[in-house]
């Protein structure tokens, strides 16, 4: 393994003309200032994706070339480990906006992301899609409607997956199943007789297979951090990963960055079992015929390579009667998805007023 080398990249860019911080602008891929418009160009890592052989980084966690340090804030509320530019306003915790102390940051080594999917819109545009997404909302609270109106409300935040490559190989046991049609005699009651008629019924026939099958497994995603008091809605997590940008921390200034919580070891567990899946499918379509059975799999994985990447959204949370509620929307493709409360009092005048409706009709009805 070579030498221990810990890059400790600069966060923070100022602007050259007034001193300023330099944020990134969505859709872009340039640095700017709010203040005086001045922009940089991101220049590109030089060499391009970090696919990072994996064997050196399970055997050795903590030691790796491709580590450094970094600024985290702790959520003491809901564990979510986060990463946030000094100059942000409001410190406070994206999932549940508990308010973050500066003092308690500590740095951590984290192993540096090998790509990162930029944010292609900016906070007011993902300020515009909330605000038409909650003001349709059905039997929503009022003050739901205010809170979420507020920009302050929703932050951009970077989240952590790990992707996995490998090439797999695989032996199998199994059968094939082709589909045959037999006549099989029934009776039944017709017009109060009983007659005999005959059905058609389909059957398999087994017959033994075995083979084995090979191929690339590219860009496993498997989520990096403990989302089960935070679960990033599945509708939201369809990112095109073609868009990946060699990683650049200039793509993080004016965004919360969320670490990693899900260690390496256990990404590629996840990783292994969503291997094992591809190579059963891939046994099933090699065995052919009308319908498959796979008894035994013998799968090994080889040239495994991984990246820590980051992938965008934008998040509102909100309180609301005690009770937390977080709305996302993708970074790319602006899919938007959340949980709601909603007004008792609103669905309770709706049904009151559904059953005036009712009654009056009723009694046109009956009047007639
Ligand atoms: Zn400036
Ligand atoms: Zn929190």
């Amino acid at each position: 393994m070579e030498e221990e080398k810990k890059v400790v990249s600069e966060h923070k860019k100022s602007c050259t003309n007034c001193g300023a911080e330099l944020k990134y602008k969505p859709g872009t891929d340039t640095v700017t200032c709010e203040y005086c418009g001045h922009h940089e160009t991101i220049i590109p890592h030089q060499d391009g994706f970090q696919e990072l052989e994996l064997k050196p980084y399970l055997d050795e966690m903590g030691s790796q070339s491709h580590s450094e340090e970094i600024m985290m804030l702790h959520c003491k509320n809901c564990g979510a480990n986060q990463h946030i530019e000094e100059h942000y306003k409001s410190l406070h915790c994206v999932y549940c906006t508990m308010p973050l102390i500066i003092e308690d940051a500590y740095k951590e080594d984290w192993i540096l992301p090998g790509a990162i999917l930029p944010f292609q819109f900016d906070q007011k545009k993902s300020h515009r899609i909330f605000s038409k997404w909650v003001k349709g909302l059905w039997f929503a609270p009022n003050n739901l409607k205010k809170a979420a109106l507020d920009p302050q409300n929703t932050k951009g935040l970077y989240l952590p997956y790990w992707t996995f490559d490998a090439q797999l190989y695989a032996n199998y046991t199994g059968e094939r199943g082709e589909y045959y049609y037999v006549d099989v005699a029934y009776t039944t009651t017709e017009n109060g007789k009983t007659v005999r008629r005959t059905r058609q019924e389909r059957r398999t026939r087994w017959s033994s297979a075995n083979g084995n099958v090979n191929g690339f497994v590219d860009d496993t995603l498997i989520k990096a951090s403990h989302q089960n008091k935070n679960p990033i809605p599945k509708k939201l997590s369809n990112w095109n990963l073609d868009a990946l940008q060699p990683f650049n921390t200039s793509f993080l200034a004016g965004f919360v960055t969320e670490k990693y919580t899900i260690p390496l070891k256990d990404g590629h567990l996840s990783s292994t079992k969503e291997a094992e899946g591809i190579a059963i499918s891939w046994a099933k379509q090699h065995i052919g015929g009308d319908t498959q059975r796979v008894h035994h799999i013998d799968m090994s994985l080889s040239e495994e390579t991984f990246k820590h990447i980051l992938l965008p959204v934008y998040i509102s949370a909100y309180r609301y009667n005690g009770k937390k509620y977080n709305f996302f929307i993708n970074g790319q493709t602006g899919a938007i998805s959340g949980n709601r409360p909603y007004s008792f009092w609103k669905i309770f005048f709706f049904v009151v007023f559904i059953l005036i409706v009712v009654a009056v009709i009723f009694w046109f009805s009956e009047k007639q």
